[in-house]
């Protein structure tokens, strides 16, 4: 049976069920081009190219302790631009993959030491879903955190400024 997440909120003092995904629409480095009719742009929901720098959004997922789904971080990585093509390649297929990319996390989430450039591996898992992004096993407190799981409470703390969107309104997927 799937659980209901239920929550009192400190910030709006309401309900709330579930909880969302954070998620990033574009790469840091795509929300910082200072002009982006100079640059020669791709940009849709899952691939960014900016000039001749690629991106691919994967999810990086923090388990939570005792429950059965986990947090998600939809982020973007850079990847080289051959491995961009083989995820274009793969993206709309459904036969299964095993494709690895290593690369560099594109995205500063709130709450941690700079995220930017962690270095992770997306693992493609075809069928629609976008990759699961693993990082690299160091001392920042997000790889910790994927490592170790966080508690619902602290779930619940990540999640609340992305649900009131006023604060974030870029930010939301
Ligand atoms: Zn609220």
């Amino acid at each position: 049976m799937a659980e209901v997440l239920r929550f009192t909120c400190r910030e709006c003092g309401q309900e709330h069920e579930g909880l969302p995904d954070v998620g990033f629409k574009v790469p840091w480095y795509y929300e910082t081009l200072p002009d982006k009719h100079r640059v020669d742009l791709y940009l849709d929901s899952d691939f960014c190219r900016i000039e001749n720098d690629f991106f691919i959004r994967g999810s990086l997922e923090i388990p939570i302790t005792g429950m059965q789904r986990n947090f998600s971080y939809g982020v973007w990585m850079s990847v080289s631009e051959k491995n961009y093509h083989l995820y274009q390649a793969c993206f709309d297929s459904d036969v299964p993959t095993s494709e690895r990319y290593v690369g560099y996390i594109s995205n500063r989430i709130d709450g941690y030491p700079d995220t930017l450039k962690l270095i992770g591996a997306a693992h493609v898992r075809g069928n629609g879903l976008r990759p699961f992004i693993v990082l690299q096993s160091t001392d920042h407190p997000l790889s910790i955190e994927q490592r170790k799981g966080i508690s619902f409470e602290r779930a619940v703390e990540i999640a609340i400024p992305y649900m009131h969107e006023k604060s974030f309104p870029s930010r939301r997927a």
